[in-house]
Protein backbone atom coordinates (compact mmCIF):
# COMPACT_ATOMS: atom_id res chain seq x y z
CA UNK A 1 0.00 0.00 0.00
CA UNK A 2 1.48 3.44 -0.85
CA UNK A 3 1.54 6.16 1.47
CA UNK A 4 -1.65 8.70 1.55
CA UNK A 5 -1.95 11.52 3.10
CA UNK A 6 -5.78 11.72 2.26
CA UNK A 7 -7.04 8.65 4.33
CA UNK A 8 -10.25 8.89 5.84
CA UNK A 9 -10.86 8.62 9.68
CA UNK A 10 -12.13 4.90 9.17
CA UNK A 11 -9.05 4.20 6.90
CA UNK A 12 -6.90 5.12 9.83
CA UNK A 13 -8.49 3.76 12.76
CA UNK A 14 -8.64 0.29 10.39
CA UNK A 15 -4.75 0.71 9.80
CA UNK A 16 -3.99 0.72 13.67
CA UNK A 17 -6.58 -2.14 14.09
CA UNK A 18 -4.93 -4.29 12.17
CA UNK A 19 -1.40 -3.35 13.32
CA UNK A 20 -2.64 -4.15 16.73
CA UNK A 21 -4.84 -7.29 16.33
CA UNK A 22 -2.63 -10.02 17.93
CA UNK A 23 -5.14 -12.62 16.92
CA UNK A 24 -4.70 -13.99 13.61
CA UNK A 25 -8.50 -14.51 13.17
CA UNK A 26 -9.54 -10.58 14.07
CA UNK A 27 -6.68 -9.47 12.18
CA UNK A 28 -7.93 -11.11 9.13
CA UNK A 29 -11.50 -9.95 9.88
CA UNK A 30 -10.61 -6.35 10.35
CA UNK A 31 -8.30 -6.21 6.82
CA UNK A 32 -11.35 -7.95 5.04
CA UNK A 33 -13.30 -4.88 6.60
CA UNK A 34 -10.57 -2.47 5.07
CA UNK A 35 -10.36 -3.99 1.61
CA UNK A 36 -14.43 -3.79 1.65
CA UNK A 37 -13.89 -0.23 2.63
CA UNK A 38 -11.31 1.11 0.30
CA UNK A 39 -13.17 -0.52 -2.57
CA UNK A 40 -16.41 1.32 -1.79
CA UNK A 41 -14.29 4.65 -1.93
CA UNK A 42 -12.93 3.67 -5.36
CA UNK A 43 -16.49 3.37 -6.55
CA UNK A 44 -17.45 6.57 -4.88
CA UNK A 45 -14.70 7.82 -6.42
CA UNK A 46 -15.67 6.45 -10.23
CA UNK A 47 -18.70 7.13 -9.83
CA UNK A 48 -17.79 10.80 -9.34
CA UNK A 49 -15.82 11.18 -12.09
CA UNK A 50 -17.65 9.45 -14.71
CA UNK A 51 -20.51 11.84 -13.51
CA UNK A 52 -18.32 15.01 -14.25
CA UNK A 53 -17.32 13.52 -17.82
CA UNK A 54 -21.09 12.93 -18.49
CA UNK A 55 -21.50 16.69 -17.33
CA UNK A 56 -18.99 17.82 -19.82
CA UNK A 57 -20.25 16.39 -22.34
CA UNK A 58 -23.71 17.11 -22.24
CA UNK A 59 -22.70 20.76 -21.80
CA UNK A 60 -20.95 20.79 -25.28
CA UNK A 61 -24.00 19.79 -26.84
CA UNK A 62 -26.40 21.98 -25.12
CA UNK A 63 -27.78 23.50 -28.33
CA UNK A 64 -28.43 20.19 -30.47
CA UNK A 65 -30.95 18.06 -30.21
CA UNK A 66 -29.60 14.74 -28.64
CA UNK A 67 -30.98 11.85 -26.87
CA UNK A 68 -29.18 13.18 -23.43
CA UNK A 69 -30.95 16.15 -24.01
CA UNK A 70 -34.53 15.72 -23.70
CA UNK A 71 -34.40 17.09 -20.49
CA UNK A 72 -33.07 20.58 -21.18
CA UNK A 73 -35.80 20.69 -23.91
CA UNK A 74 -39.14 20.22 -21.92
CA UNK A 75 -40.20 23.77 -22.93
CA UNK A 76 -41.46 22.94 -26.30
CA UNK A 77 -43.43 20.09 -25.27
CA UNK A 78 -46.37 19.97 -23.09
CA UNK A 79 -45.95 20.18 -19.31
CA UNK A 80 -49.26 19.73 -17.01
CA UNK A 81 -48.59 20.71 -13.48
CA UNK A 82 -51.47 20.35 -11.43
CA UNK A 83 -50.98 22.00 -7.68
CA UNK A 84 -54.15 21.02 -5.14
ZN1 LIG B 1 -11.23 5.45 4.16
Amino acid sequence: MSPKSDLCETCKIMKLEIQYATEHEKKLEIIEKYLAHLNRAKQERDYYNSNIKRAVEDGKCNLNTTESQVLYKTFKGSAHIIYD
